[in-house]
């Protein structure tokens, strides 16, 4: 059994409902849409009293389960206007399945700036937050850990969601407290500054209860077995996910100057310092980690600690996808631009990419030359104060390209594009363009599928498969970096399921599970008054070759959408209503 708290800010009452079984495998991505539908909010404004923001965790969480413990967080998105799901690692989660909570719904706006405070006891405080408003994360949470112990867990709403600032994400501490891992994408951090809740701080105890703890105990330990033993999953260990800009860039899809090119260098002829390789070799010699959990328990242990040149600590994690957007795509070469301006992000906690797209947008315009980080971490230190120009690029991608009046503008539901160009990575690009999430890679990533001389059904296909399997994933609470794992064991992982919570739920629950989420995405976007034409790529990728590999886009949204009618009926997920076996 587990308490979920529904919270009412305005009146500081919290309403504690005691859920179990089925109800907690329907958990994290699934319940966040299931919610937002039943509550029909596709057309509340986003940044009012009316939209809820909720929290949520998966069965497995508060254990030593590897990759389990990620958080979600959902509401409708200021960025977008469409539904959101942002999950980040650290041990937020994990802290909230310690304490048997599966999670929390902040309704309605607080009076007053607030601190929440949820305790191992079940006590729930409401602290000012003055002492912490308008400063970075880092100082905040020393000032929150200041106040109340090590042995919690934050999540915290940065300078930038306070003013609402819609690349605002809200950040959660990592096992060594740094406030560094961050739910970042469609504005959450926003939504939080909006309900005036600064900060929520939660005790870390023991491991949760659990129907069958010996099941679960088994599960962890094949799992782990089975992570160990995998080619994808060493390579992930070894060199992070910064070893993606290797691959992505000799493909020809890396992010570079605004999507004007698909690589940044030829490998054959220079070192590509912006790729995995070369950044663990360096961040080895000056004494650095290049293996780093971001929650505790996991084996894959895809993060790092990045050390500058005197070995001191300059940032934690250094992503692909801050060097993609940040880095590469505003014409960077040097990881340690890229890691002292990951670093600036983090303290503000901004999303990575939105800001990285936003600023290469910004030198289209003639705002600055490609390369130049001097001005852009003057620009982050204006999204800092909150002046003129940093509201505006708070806004994000979408809004700055228009009021520039930028037209090659990179950007799906005006939410940035991920770091693989849709004309070379074309079955992610198909995600990215149909998800309901506006752009993003992680909803359907497939970067080394073989495109060539395949058909646009035959990519979506591929394409919707995967969105399914990652809308489980981030149902459950586990990280999709183990799905070469978590994808060909159903048996295990449901078999650890139903021991955690004495379900008896069938193999082919997570497909479903999967499927069904993805309908009630675009259940909600449709009512929220998005349209096929929503999902098309901006015309550049379609008039502009790019290089080196000569590829444009060509695939549009009418024949992917026609096709993902077709998955659907061939799977027999009904479009129009929501699963009639609902748990809650
Ligand atoms: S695989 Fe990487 S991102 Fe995923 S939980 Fe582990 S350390 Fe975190």
């Amino acid at each position: 059994m587990r308490t979920y708290l529904h919270f009412d800010l305005p009146t500081r009452t919290v309403e504690r409902e005691t859920r179990s079984g089925e109800q907690l495998a329907y958990a994290g991505r699934y319940y966040i849409a299931r919610t937002l539908v039943e509550r029909d909010v596709a057309t509340v404004d986003p940044l009012s009293a009316d939209n809820p923001l909720i929290f949520s965790v998966g069965p497995f969480a508060g254990t030593n389960f590897s990759n389990a413990n990620r958080i979600s967080v959902g509401c409708k998105s200021p960025l977008t206007g469409g539904i959101k799901e942002s999950n980040a690692g650290g041990t937020f989660g994990f802290a909230l399945g310690q304490m048997e909570i599966c999670g929390f719904t902040l309704n309605g706006v607080s009076d007053d700036w607030v601190v929440i405070r949820i305790t191992k006891d079940g006590e729930i405080t409401y602290d000012d937050a003055t002492p912490y408003m308008g400063k970075g994360n880092i100082e905040a949470a020393e000032l929150l850990h200041e106040k109340y112990g090590e042995k919690v867990s934050l999540a915290l709403c940065g300078p930038v969601g306070e003013y609402q600032g819609l690349v605002a994400g809200i950040a959660f501490s990592d096992p060594e407290n740094r406030p560094v891992r961050i739910a970042a994408r469609g504005g959450v951090g926003a939504v939080m500054g909006s309900k005036k809740v600064k900060a929520i701080v939660a005790d870390k105890v023991k491991m949760p209860t659990f129907s069958d703890r010996k099941k679960v105990m088994m599960g962890v330990r094949d799992y782990g077995q089975k992570l160990n033993a995998d080619a994808a999953i060493q390579a992930l260990n070894s060199r992070g996910t910064a070893m993606v800009a290797d691959i992505i860039n000799h493909m020809g899809g890396l992010p570079v100057r605004n999507f004007s090119s698909g690589q940044l260098v030829d490998r054959e002829k220079e070192t590509l310092k912006m790729g995995g390789e070369f950044i663990r070799e360096q961040n080895l010699q000056r004494g650095g980690t290049p293996t780093h959990a971001c929650m505790p328990g996991c084996l894959i242990q895809c993060s790092n600690i990045y050390a500058d040149k005197d070995g001191k600590e300059m940032v934690s994690p250094l992503e692909y996808e801050t060097i993609g957007l940040l880095g590469t795509n505003c014409g960077l070469s040097d990881p340690d631009d890229v890691a002292l301006l990951n670093q600036i992000a983090n303290d503000l906690g901004i999303d990575t990419i939105e800001i990285g797209a936003t600023l290469g947008v910004l030198m289209e315009a003639g705002q600055a030359t490609f390369g130049d980080h001097v001005f852009m971490a003057a620009a982050l230190e204006d999204v800092r104060k909150g002046n003129e120009r940093g509201r505006l690029l708070a806004q994000g991608t979408h809004r700055v390209g228009e009021h520039f009046n930028v037209k090659r503008v990179p950007v799906i539901k005006k939410q940035a594009i991920s770091a693989y160009d849709p004309r070379v990575i074309e079955v992610t690009g198909i995600s990215m363009m149909v998800t309901a999430q506006g752009a993003d890679h992680t909803t359907g990533n497939l970067p080394t599928f073989d495109c060539k001389d395949k058909t646009t059904e035959e990519l979506a296909e591929a394409s919707l498969d995967v969105q399914a399997l990652c809308a489980a994933a981030d149902s459950v609470g586990l990280c999709v970096f183990g799905r070469s794992v978590t994808n060909i064991n159903f048996e295990l992982i449901m078999d650890s399921i139903n021991g955690a919570l004495g379900t008896e739920l069938p193999i082919d629950f997570i497909p479903t599970m999967g499927r069904e989420a993805l309908v009630m995405e675009m259940q909600f976007n449709e009512k929220a008054g998005f349209t096929v034409a929503d999902d098309e790529l901006p015309a550049f990728f379609y008039d502009e070759k790019l290089q080196p590999t000569n590829k444009s886009a060509r695939h549009h949204a009418q024949a992917v959408n026609d096709y993902r009618l077709e998955w659907l009926s061939k799977h027999n997920v009904t479009v129009n209503a929501l699963p009639s076996d609902s748990p809650y």
